[in-house]
């Protein structure tokens, strides 16, 4: 498989209550930037979001932020970062994160992070791209959510086939093992928790 070189982060626009996560966040963008992978994301300061791009930047990697221009308060467009741009809308502002992007990571957020999820997972399932999805399954944050797509199989409403476009991580050393390996042998192994 081909190196990754950029990765794009989903992750929530607050810190949550859980400090593990702010922490997990920092770690991502630290380990990133030691890698030379470059962060596409969001563009905003808040939040965990935030907290990956500074420790990005902070450990001397490239961040892209992607903004719309009616965001830039609310999220507080990052002005610290290697490129910042601002577009029109939503569209156009997740159509680039996911052009510019080698693969997908999805950290504890809320619910425009699960919106981003499942919308680069069933574009997956359209057969639109084949790029790694990941989430981070911190403290078990996202067991609910595994949960609720192993009942929607369950119940017919998606094939067994969906759990193998996305892949869960315990760890960040375990994402970046799971970006390393070829394709085909990217078994998710949740409820893997940290
Ligand atoms: P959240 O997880 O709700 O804190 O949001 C994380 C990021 O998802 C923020 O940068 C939001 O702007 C973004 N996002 C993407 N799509 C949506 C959407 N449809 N609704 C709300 N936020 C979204």
């Amino acid at each position: 498989m081909t190196p990754i070189t950029s990765l794009c982060v989903y992750c929530g626009s607050s810190r949550g209550t859980n400090p593990a996560f702010f922490k997990l966040a920092q770690e991502l963008g630290g380990d990133m930037a030691q890698r030379g992978i470059r962060l596409i994301y969001g563009g905003g300061r808040v939040g965990l979001m935030g907290a990956c791009a500074d420790a990005v930047m902070a450990g001397g990697g490239e961040v892209i932020g992607i903004i719309p221009q009616h965001l830039q308060d609310l999220e507080v467009g990052h002005t610290g970062l290697t490129e910042l741009k601002v577009v029109d809308n939503m569209h156009t502002r997740k159509r680039m994160m996911f052009d510019l992007s080698d693969a997908f990571c999805v950290l504890p957020g809320g619910l425009g992070t699960l919106e981003e999820l499942f919308e680069v997972v069933t574009w997956r399932q359209l057969g639109i791209h084949d790029k790694p999805i990941i989430v981070l399954n911190a403290d078990g944050y996202w067991d609910r959510l595994v949960g609720m797509i192993d009942g929607i199989i369950d119940d017919g409403f998606a094939k067994p086939a969906v759990r193998q476009y996305f892949s869960v991580a315990n760890s960040v050393g375990r994402l970046f093992d799971l970006l390393a390996a070829p394709a085909d042998t990217q078994e998710p192994d949740f409820p893997e928790r940290l």
